[in-house]
């Protein structure tokens, strides 16, 4: 590969999507119009610290305003730039046609390391940069609902909120500005594993179908399977939990900024997790070989790879040597176009990250629409529901007593069946329905058409047809 330049990421997203643009009968110039950012703005502003200014850059790039608001999250990072920020707002756009959440793409980001602030810093700093995007109605509840992304979560989300509700005073909406909030400030239940759990789903789904499996040279179920993870943030970090506590998967190895832990009778996840919150990395950690390269773990032997940090990191220069038979993209952009091209070559299946982590934004439209309806799901239903189920198990225990020793309930069934759904159980079961039925969508383009060799192009193929209709529709 010798000679051939690595596309940034920016460019990575463009040639994805001229891939499947190519194999698609777009109307022309809709195509060009899909594809590009519709606008980014860079924001910079001065907040006194430390009795002196020190000036911020910030982004926020809407780059499909077919569906409104837009969505996508906000990243802390000191790497932000706007060829970043433009390539994530696409994939936004992608990433909600693709599993039906009703909003254009977006994302913004913070040029900072946020470890070098204190949380009063942070708060100060925060609270600007949102005053700033809501004055330009970059964050409004109709228009632009930012989210958590790197180096964000939910104390940056319950200020953004304040921030767009004290310069909003009379908007009863105002909660539905941004996502990913606590549960006291109007946050959802399973919101900070969503993508986590997204990641699991979309691998339960995957083994489901023995076909496709089988494509990539394996076979069986999550079961047994040797997983490597690489960032063990919030994404890497609850995938993994969830794969090994639930699926009896074995994660074999963890790369982290300081090097990568690898042991092949399987790691502890919640166990390294909290060495990391203890002690800042994962070196020295006792029951694992530590190796001070960690990108060399990603080439290790195992089953399925979870890239769950940055952008970029299966690019030309590893991708020959990356031994996974099945890749998951749980970060956004991890495999490059050039990197893309060489594991297709080599039959690597990839489960692409506009789906892969879709879970995200899946249980953000759930919080959004909670925030709307100023109602917690299931508040309404459960009891109802419960005391239904008690008609239904009185009269079994009826049976139960007239048949003797014939037959008798099993002993748990009547609390299970009793119990009505609450929140976090709802938010489950729709994001479970979700990423099954955008996994099937995307697997039957790839079945069935001869020109569609992987996953990707078959989900960029289904999104790119959803924007184009609700183009077309608006009259474009
Ligand atoms: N930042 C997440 C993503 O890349 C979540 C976005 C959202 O919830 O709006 O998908």
């Amino acid at each position: 590969m010798t000679g051939i330049k690595e596309p940034s990421f920016r460019e990575s997203v463009d040639l994805m999507f001229n891939r499947a643009a190519s194999l698609m009968d777009l109307p022309p110039g809709l195509e060009e119009k899909i594809r590009v950012c519709n606008a980014t703005y860079t924001v910079r502003f001065g907040v006194r610290l430390r009795g002196q200014i020190h000036t911020f850059t910030g982004y926020r790039s809407v780059h499909s305003e077919h569906m409104e608001p837009v969505k996508g999250g906000i990243r802390y990072a000191l790497a932000v730039n706007q060829d970043e920020v433009e390539a994530l707002a696409a994939l936004m756009t992608y990433k909600c046609a693709l599993v039906e959440a009703p909003f254009g793409g977006s994302k913004g980001g913070l040029c900072i390391d946020p470890r070098q602030y204190e949380e009063h810093e942070m708060e100060q700093i925060t609270r600007r940069f949102a005053y700033e995007l809501a004055k330009r109605d970059l964050i409004n509840p109709s228009q632009n609902v930012p989210a958590p992304d790197m180096g964000t979560g939910e104390r940056e989300m319950a200020w953004m909120a304040d921030q767009y509700a004290r310069m909003n005073t009379t908007d009863i909406n105002a909660r539905a500005c941004v996502t990913g909030k606590p549960l006291n400030a109007g946050g959802i239940a399973g919101r900070v594993e969503a993508t986590g759990r997204g990641i699991q789903y979309a691998l339960r789904e995957f083994f489901r179908n023995p076909e496709d499996v089988q494509k990539a040279g394996l076979s069986g179920s999550l079961d047994g399977k040797r997983v490597i993870v690489q960032g063990l943030g919030n994404v890497g970090y609850h995938a993994a939990k969830f794969l090994s506590e639930e699926d009896g998967s074995r994660v074999i190895g963890i790369i982290e900024w300081d090097g990568a832990l690898f042991n092949p009778d399987g790691i502890d996840v919640e166990a390294v997790r909290q060495w990391i919150v203890k002690h800042g990395g994962v070196k020295n950690y006792p029951d694992a070989t530590h190796t001070a390269e960690g990108g060399a773990v990603l080439e290790e032997e195992c089953d399925i790879l979870i890239p769950a940090a940055l952008e970029g990191v299966v690019n030309m220069s590893n991708a020959e040597r990356i031994k996974a038979p099945l890749i998951i993209e749980a970060a956004n952009g991890p495999v490059t176009a050039g990197a893309d091209e060489i594991l297709r070559k080599k039959g690597t299946v990839i489960i692409p990250d506009m789906y892969a982590n879709a879970g995200g934004v899946t249980v953000s439209y759930f919080e959004w629409v909670k925030n709307l309806s100023h109602i917690r799901f299931g508040r309404m239903q459960r009891r109802q529901e419960e005391a239904r189920h008690e008609l239904i198990v009185s009269e079994l225990q009826r049976l139960d007593r007239y048949l003797g020793d014939a037959w008798s309930m099993s002993p748990d069934f009547k609390s299970k069946y009793l119990k009505g759904a609450d929140e976090l159980e709802l938010v489950r079961s729709g994001l479970d329905d979700t990423m099954r039925i955008a996994y099937q969508a995307m697997s039957e383009v790839w079945h069935d058409r001869d020109d569609v060799e992987d996953l990707r192009t078959a989900a960029y193929i289904v999104a790119i047809d959803r924007v184009s209709k609700s183009y077309r529709a608006k009259g474009l």
